[in-house]
């Protein structure tokens, strides 16, 4: 056992974690990051389209808040979606005077772009690598600050003793050696999951590590149903390559149009005041539509169509998605359709948490996509992720911060260090067994073919009978790969454990909410319900066994309405 100790440890190096990692640091305690993978590669360098503020004389922070409750479909908590709106512009600001390189109008202001569902063009961008930008810089500051980073380690197990997280097992994939790190309290930002589903726009890393990680600890997930689902993700039959890379909502908040086979703009059909431009729940139910009803393009896709828009303000202001276009499926869009459909994109529930990041499990904090404070209900707005990264990562900092200052040394056992070597150990030695990448594509299969945009009893009770048996596979699963150092089959193989978790959560929330809302569409209970559902879904797990329970809605700013674009 290693002797590794700190007051705070903050898992995720994407832009929650690093802005967690910022603040905290500024209270002189001993702070450190644990990353799978350099910082610089998580999932939040891939952003694209921008981040949210009302920073115009002409826009307020209460009609981004009202945008945002809209767009959650009433499930956002209004109190928490205020502070998000109101801490925005100063945040913004803030990262401007770090040195983000903002693109800006000819008068030298930060420039923005209208996105979805939004009544004023608020989007701030680095053309359209906007989290690229962003976690540079952060990682930069991150770096000035002399922040300990544990790079390319993998956190297995939370620690928790006497009803309080008191620090981490971790795997270190170059040596293959099990570490326990001690720290008065733990920050969890490790990001989304979108690797449970079949067709996502996410990284391969993105396996929802945190979320899991406190279900198992008895931390509840909230609002686990809620999936959204991008409109516009590359059309393709090839998995590894081309399907699921994301083409930014800022291809049509430039002005792109989303075209059938008949060549017609069909959101004038869905939702005419808003058009290509509403929010994603809606656009992504349309294109699915407009698929099934046999008016997409053969193998079934639709067009994103960007050349009225013309060569040079592509270069300009979509240069990375001229780039995927050329390289990924080999077409120019200044002179053909972009073929797309929707797909897997981010998660609106995750780690049952509030404004400051706090869990149920003292010691232990959330921020990011793998928290669900929650500002985006039933669906997010393009462009308030990376807000939501940034303002409750700067709050959950500051209050990790304030409670290491005044509680007792973490002095844990190393029963949690030796349970997991144990585990790993009878995982490796198991020569012949069931292929993990089986019960991977399996279960993402069946997540992605009855958890989609529509949802309906009997075809999620049949995802679960799937789910349920991969799970139950995934007991015979067999590593391939004996050896310690740099074992990826092994970390996949953690991994995949981690997904199985969140699937089944997603699968029983979803099952359970009997109406429509947001990302969540049945086509058996197709309207809202706010007599019996405006409520946030908790998945606990009990033991092992997933128990749902209920919690109220903060609805004090705005009225639930019916939600017309
Ligand atoms: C392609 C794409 C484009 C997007 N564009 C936009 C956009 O324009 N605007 C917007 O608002 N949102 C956008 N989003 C969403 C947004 O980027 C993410 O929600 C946000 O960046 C997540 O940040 P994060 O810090 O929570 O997690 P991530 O950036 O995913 O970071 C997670 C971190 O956790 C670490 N980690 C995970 N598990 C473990 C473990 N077991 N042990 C150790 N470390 C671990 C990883 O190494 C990583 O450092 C986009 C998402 C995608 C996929």
């Amino acid at each position: 056992m290693t002797g590794i100790s700190h007051d705070i440890l903050v898992i995720g190096g994407g832009l929650a974690g690093l802005r967690t990692a910022i603040e905290a640091s500024k209270s002189g305690q001993s702070v450190a990051i644990i990353s799978k993978v350099h910082p610089l590669r998580s999932h939040s360098v891939a952003a694209q389209g921008g981040i949210n503020v009302a920073i115009k004389s002409d826009d307020k922070w209460e009609d981004h808040a009202f945008d945002t409750v809209k767009g959650s479909d009433y499930l956002a908590d209004q109190d928490a979606v205020a502070i998000m709106c109101r801490e925005a512009p100063d945040d913004i600001f803030e990262l401007d005077r770090m040195g983000v390189l903002f693109s800006r109008t000819p008068d030298g202001e930060i420039a923005q772009r209208p996105f979805g569902g939004q009544g004023s063009a608020r989007t701030c961008y680095a053309a359209d690598r906007t989290g690229h930008a962003l976690l540079h810089t952060l990682w930069e500051q991150v770096n000035k600050r002399g922040i300990k980073t544990y790079i390319e380690w993998f956190v297995t197990s939370l620690v928790v003793e006497n009803g309080r997280c008191q620090g981490v097992v971790v795997l270190d994939w170059s040596t293959g050696q099990l570490h326990l790190l001690r720290a008065k309290a733990v920050v969890l930002a490790t990001g989304g999951y979108g690797r449970v589903f079949k067709r996502t726009t996410n990284a391969l890393i993105n396996t929802g590590d945190g979320m899991a990680l406190a279900y198992r600890a008895g931390v509840p997930l909230k609002d686990m149903e809620f999936v959204q689902f991008h409109p516009t993700t590359i059309y393709g039959s090839n998995v590894l390559l081309t399907e699921g890379i994301l083409i930014t909502e800022g291809a049509r908040g430039e002005g792109g149009h989303l075209l059938n086979n008949l060549g017609e703009r069909f959101m004038a059909k869905y939702a005419p005041a808003k058009m290509e431009l509403a929010p994603r729940d809606i656009v992504a139910r349309s294109i699915a539509t407009e698929i099934i009803e046999g008016r997409g393009f053969e193998g079934g896709y639709i067009k994103l169509d960007l050349r009225h828009i013309g060569d040079p303000m592509i270069k300009a202001k979509l240069p990375q998605i001229r780039q995927i276009c050329i390289e990924f499926l080999g077409i120019d869009p200044s002179v053909e359709g972009i073929p797309i459909q929707p797909g897997h994109h981010y998660s609106m529930g995750g780690i049952d948490t509030n404004a400051d990041g706090t869990t149920t499990l003292p010691g232990l904090f959330t921020a990011g996509e793998c928290a669900c404070v929650s500002v985006h209900g039933a669906n997010r707005l393009g462009g308030n992720s990376l807000l939501d990264t940034i303002v409750f990562g700067r709050r959950t900092g500051r209050k990790v911060s304030d409670y290491v200052g005044h509680c007792a040394p973490a002095e844990p056992s190393d029963d949690t260090l030796r349970l997991m070597e144990e585990k790993i150990d009878r995982l490796l030695s198991r020569r012949l067994g069931i292929k993990p990448s089986d019960v991977r594509t399996a279960s993402a299969v069946a997540m992605s073919d009855h958890f989609g945009v529509f949802r309906e009893q009997r075809q999620m009770e049949e995802g679960i009978k799937k789910v349920r048996e991969q799970r139950e596979r995934f007991a015979d699963v067999a590593v391939g790969d004996t050896s310690r150092k740099f074992n990826s089959a092994l970390l996949s193989v953690l991994e995949l454990e981690m997904c199985l978790d969140l699937a089944q959560a997603i699968a029983e929330s979803a099952l359970a909410r009997q109406e429509s809302r947001g990302a969540h569409c049945r086509l058996d209970f197709k309207d809202r319900d706010d007599q019996n559902w405006l409520k946030h879904t908790l998945a606990i797990n009990d033991n092992g066994k997933l128990r749902l329970e209920y919690k109220s809605v903060d609805i004090s700013m705005f009225e639930p309405k019916a939600r017309v674009y």
